[in-house]
C-alpha cells in the first residue's frame, strides 16, 4: 500500500483533490510519487491549461511565464550538480539579480530560465513549487500543506545561501510588496524544524512528511 494517497471531494459542484496520509512513517518523496501523476493528468481540469486539460510537462499556456520560484534547498542542490557549476555561479547565472540584493533567491523570470521552447527544461528536477502547482482546485489542508512545505524549502535555501555567504545582500533594493511578503514567510518559517529537515537531508526522501502536518 502506497503511504500517500490522493483523494476527491466535492465542494459545491466542483471536484477538489486532496492527499491523505496512509502511513505515519511517510516522507516527502512519498507524497511526490502519489503528486506526480497529477502533474502528468491530462483528464483532471487545469485553470490555465489549453482548454482545461494537459499534462504539465507539455503545457505551452506555462504558469513558468510569471512564475516567482524560491527553490526548495533540495532541488537547488540538485540544479546546481546537473549544470556542473558551483553555487556562486549558479546564483550569478540563472537567479534575478535585483533580488538577489533584496535578500531573496529567485530564479531569473519572465520566463522562468529554464523554460525553453515552452517546455521545462529541468522538468525531473524542478522545485517543489514546481511540482505542486498544478492549477486545479484542491482541498484547503492539502492546499496548506504543499505550501508550508514549498515555504519550508525555500527558506532552507536561504538559511544555506547565507551560511555560505552567498547571499550579499546590499539592503538598498527596492522591494515589492510580493517580495515583503516572501521575506517575511521565510523569516517566519527559518527557525522551525521543518527547515532544519531541509538543511540535513540530501533527499525528498529523508524528509518526513509529518513535519509539515
Ligand atoms: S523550473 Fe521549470 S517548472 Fe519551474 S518555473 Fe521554471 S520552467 Fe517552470
Ligand atoms: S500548472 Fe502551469 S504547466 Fe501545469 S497545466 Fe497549469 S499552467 Fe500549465
Amino acid at each position: 500500500m502506497n503511504k500517500v494517497s490522493i483523494c476527491q471531494n466535492e465542494d459545491h459542484g466542483k471536484i477538489l483533490l486532496g492527499i491523505k496520509m496512509e502511513d505515519e512513517s511517510a516522507s516527502l518523496q512519498d507524497l511526490l510519487d502519489a503528486w506526480q501523476p497529477l502533474c502528468d493528468d491530462t483528464l483532471i481540469h487545469k485553470e490555465y491549461a489549453a482548454a482545461f486539460h494537459d499534462a504539465c510537462k507539455a503545457c505551452q499556456v506555462n504558469c513558468c511565464n510569471t512564475a516567482y520560484v524560491i527553490p526548495d534547498l533540495i532541488a537547488f542542490k540538485k540544479i546546481a550538480a546537473h549544470l556542473t557549476i558551483g553555487y556562486p555561479d549558479f546564483i550569478r547565472q540563472y537567479f534575478q539579480q535585483d533580488k538577489l540584493a533584496a535578500g531573496l533567491l529567485r530564479l531569473s523570470p519572465d520566463p522562468c530560465i529554464f523554460l525553453q521552447e515552452r517546455i521545462c527544461s529541468i522538468y525531473e528536477l524542478r522545485s517543489l513549487i514546481c511540482r505542486f502547482y498544478i492549477c486545479t482546485p484542491l482541498h484547503g489542508e492539502t492546499e496548506e500543506l504543499i505550501y508550508k512545505i514549498s515555504w519550508a524549502g525555500g527558506a532552507a535555501t536561504q538559511v544555506f545561501a547565507e551560511q555560505q555567504g552567498l547571499l550579499n545582500q546590499t539592503g538598498n533594493s527596492s522591494r515589492s510588496s510580493f517580495d515583503l511578503l516572501f521575506l517575511n514567510l521565510l523569516e517566519e518559517y527559518r527557525h522551525t524544524k521543518m527547515v532544519e529537515a531541509f538543511l540535513l537531508a540530501e533527499n525528498y526522501a529523508d524528509i518526513p512528511l509529518k513535519l509539515f502536518l
